[in-house]
């Protein structure tokens, strides 16, 4: 009820009375106000006014799932009609996981304002302070073989990506296969993790994780790491991007499952991959080269020309890619 209450008071021109929220819910005046009195709680600014009733004047960045529900609304069919938050958990990938083992849908969000044991890939961390930030991830059921599942970092990059873009106006571009880079610092970082057998998916996980309104980063990462705020100068209302995105992915999403490769997106991804037709180095498990970024191929791998004029495939599970000079 509470998120319908929200709903019904963010989308009025006017006020509202406690009588008309009494009838539409079929509560009590005293739960109606108790309603109110938590979203005050939460940083809503609720205006009550005698004999005309209640206006939201201004609403707080938090990461409800009210907010996000009323974000999200009825724009998606599945991405985000699921939704479980958490004020501090280890890792929404981990929470993410565990869901799906349990059932839960595919489109299932699960969102976090801290994660403690926050994850990059291969073993790395991914910092992830309180009240700042977007972690999120998104429990997918996909019916393609497995082999087709690490195209789906492609697919949610180049969605955060245009989300991103749109909501903000800003250049966001693609560290391929799974950054974001606002004026050459990552301030977005995602992480596929999926549960398989030979023949069939059990379910996907695909964190991300966004640098929004943080105002600084330890040391360690501090020359490679941005957030919008810093690159933008505004704050941002994480409710608001979170629901681009998932509006964006699950366009794409559902065309990738009937396309089942990524020859349909190529050149508008490489039209926002940062490194495309400049040098860089590849960093391998072994010895690393020097090579020109071509863009992605069908399956999502990455074209280089080596400087022999041989141009090769490049899979994400293996390597990194770095400027010549730096981060990108
Ligand atoms: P690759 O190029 O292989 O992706 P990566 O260093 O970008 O390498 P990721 O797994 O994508 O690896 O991300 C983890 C790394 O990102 C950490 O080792 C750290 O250097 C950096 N990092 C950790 N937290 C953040 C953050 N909040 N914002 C930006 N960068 C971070």
């Amino acid at each position: 009820m509470k998120a319908e209450i929200l709903k019904m008071l963010k989308e009025a021109d006017d006020h509202i009375s406690g009588q008309q929220l009494c009838e539409q819910f079929q509560v009590s005046r005293t739960a109606v106000w108790k309603v109110v009195n938590q979203l005050k709680e939460e940083g809503y600014q609720v205006e009550a006014v005698r004999n005309k009733g209640y206006r939201i004047i201004e609403s707080p960045d938090v990461l409800t799932r009210e907010e996000l529900s009323v974000q999200i609304g009825d724009a998606t069919r599945w991405a985000g009609q699921e939704i479980v938050c958490f004020t501090e958990t280890d890792s929404t990938n981990v929470r993410a996981r565990k869901l799906g083992e349990n059932g839960a849908a595919h489109g299932t969000l699960v969102v976090a304002e801290q994660q403690t044991a926050g994850r990059g890939r291969r073993g790395r961390g991914w910092e992830s302070p309180a009240g700042s930030s977007i972690y999120m991830s998104l429990l997918l059921r996909p019916e393609f073989l497995p082999n087709k599942a690490p195209m789906l970092t492609i697919v949610m990059a180049y969605s955060v990506a245009t989300a991103l873009r749109e909501q903000t106006g800003l250049d966001f571009r693609i560290k391929w296969p799974n950054d974001i880079v606002l004026n050459g610092k990552k301030v977005v970082g995602i992480l596929t993790e999926m549960s398989t057998e030979i023949e069939y998916i059990n379910h996907v996980v695909i964190g991300v994780g966004i640098n929004v309104n943080t105002e600084a980063f330890p040391e360690e990462i501090c020359a490679t790491a941005t957030s919008i705020r810093l690159e933008s100068g505004k704050t941002w209302r994480r409710a608001e991007l979170i629901a681009a995105i998932l509006r964006q992915f699950e366009v794409q999403y559902e065309r990738f499952v009937k396309e089942e490769d990524l020859a349909y997106l190529r050149e508008a991804y490489d039209a926002v991959l940062v490194n495309c037709n400049r040098e860089v180095r590849i960093l391998g498990e072994k010895d690393g080269y020097r090579a020109v970024a071509l863009g992605i191929d069908d399956q999502g791998e990455l074209l280089v020309r080596k400087e022999d004029g041989t141009v090769t495939s490049v899979y994400a599970g293996e390597v990194s890619v770095r400027g010549i000079y730096g981060y990108v």
